[in-house]
């Protein structure tokens, strides 16, 4: 089946079977008051890890829980518009991004042979900053609880924790 209509198919059953009118009344605030940013790494469902309803938290995920500047502008809105007080950053054992940057120079060159960009090009100096790897999870966490709570645009009062996820247990541990 094409992708298209696989999704279509799927949003039909949402509709009849998943899909309730209250959740046209759920308030834009997230009900914990809460946003947690996570990889998007796809063998761990962020809300049902953490216990979490829909609608309880801003769940804003990319490749390695990265805080960048695509993450902040979602954090500054959540923070400052959408009412939440706390962030939680859950990083996750195995992460992929770990092996960035090993595998830089094979992401240049599939880029390069699938787009037509030279080689030269898509190896800019600041290639594997821009990817965003890193070796230790944990410390990446920590690393990117820092930027939260440094960055000028976020209040004093901000509750930052952070949690580290064990891929082989499903148990998250707090990242200090
Ligand atoms: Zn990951």
């Amino acid at each position: 089946m094409a992708l298209l209509d696989e999704l279509l198919k799927g949003n039909e059953q949402y509709v009849s079977h998943g899909w309730s009118p209250s959740d046209r009344g759920l308030d834009a605030p997230p009900a914990k008051r809460l946003a947690v940013v996570a990889c998007m790494d796809t063998r761990h469902n962020v809300e049902r890890v953490l216990g979490l309803e829909h609608g309880d938290a801003k769940v804003i995920r990319n490749a390695g829980n990265v805080v960048d500047d695509g993450t902040l502008r979602s954090l500054i809105v959540a923070v400052h518009l959408l009412g939440v007080r706390s962030i939680c950053v859950m990083g996750h054992t195995k992460c992929g991004m770990t092996q960035v940057g090993r595998g830089e120079y094979r992401i240049a060159r599939s880029i390069a042979q699938r787009t037509g960009v030279s080689l030269h090009e898509v190896m800019r100096p600041d290639f594997q900053r821009w990817l965003g790897g890193f070796t230790d999870p944990e410390q990446h966490v920590r690393d990117s609880m820092d930027l939260v709570r440094k960055h000028p645009y976020m209040p004093p009062d901000l509750e930052v924790v952070g949690l580290l996820y064990d891929n082989d247990t499903g148990r998250v541990r707090p990242v200090a």
